[in-house]
């Protein structure tokens, strides 16, 4: 299975690519968040590829009434798991919280109560697959892990937590932004799990049997 994954920043290219055919063999469509809806809303349309995404810290505060809060036509995974062909997948919004009233924003406390509401449905996968998790997908790093010191840019401890609970095979994020791509690296393991930054886009294949 191929993936899309996409992050942070609209790349230019991606449009065209996605309008000349570049992208009839992926399979999914990934959005790591901080983007614009549109773009989201358009590689879907254009390459005919389902959608799954977090909002990020600069995303506005998602309302089901609301169409600007959200990309038409994918699924917010925002504290959801789903199953998606063989694959269990689920998803965690929003960063470390660095303004009083910032959208998407969550202390560490906060965040490790938001992964609590994942629990029954990781539980259950386990019960009737036998593992709890396939693939993460969050919008901030771990902690430790292609993160900065600068507060908005910390990655928040609960996923480290969350991802040796869970055990995924791949653990995709963006927020953290690789100026230097060249010199640092942009994936690195942790426990068992492959922790990619997807800044600003990725072509992931995987076994998904
Ligand atoms: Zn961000």
């Amino acid at each position: 299975m191929k993936i899309l994954t996409v992050s942070d920043l609209v790349v230019e290219r991606l449009y065209t690519l996605a309008a000349n055919h570049y992208f009839d063999e992926i399979d999914l469509l990934f959005g790591c968040g901080d983007l614009h809806y549109e773009y989201l809303e358009y590689l879907l349309t254009i390459a005919r590829i389902p959608l799954y995404y977090v909002p990020g810290n600069h995303d506005p505060k998602y309302d089901e009434y609301n169409k600007e809060s959200k990309a038409e036509g994918g699924v917010n995974l925002d504290l959801k798991t789903t199953r998606v062909g063989n694959l269990l997948i689920a998803g965690i919004g929003g960063s470390i919280r660095y303004r009083p009233n910032g959208v998407n924003q969550y202390t560490q406390t906060e965040m490790y109560l938001r992964i609590l509401k994942l629990l029954p449905g990781l539980l259950l996968n386990r019960l009737r697959y036998g593992r709890a998790l396939d693939i993460l997908i969050t919008h901030s790093p771990p902690f430790g892990i292609h993160d900065e010191d600068s507060q908005s840019h910390q990655g928040l401890k609960a996923l480290n937590l969350l991802v040796r609970w869970a055990n995924p095979r791949y653990h995709f994020h963006g927020h953290t932004h690789f100026y230097r791509q060249n010199l640092e690296k942009s994936t690195t393991q942790l426990y068992n799990t492959q922790v990619m930054n997807i800044y600003p886009y990725k072509i992931i294949e995987i076994n998904d049997v």
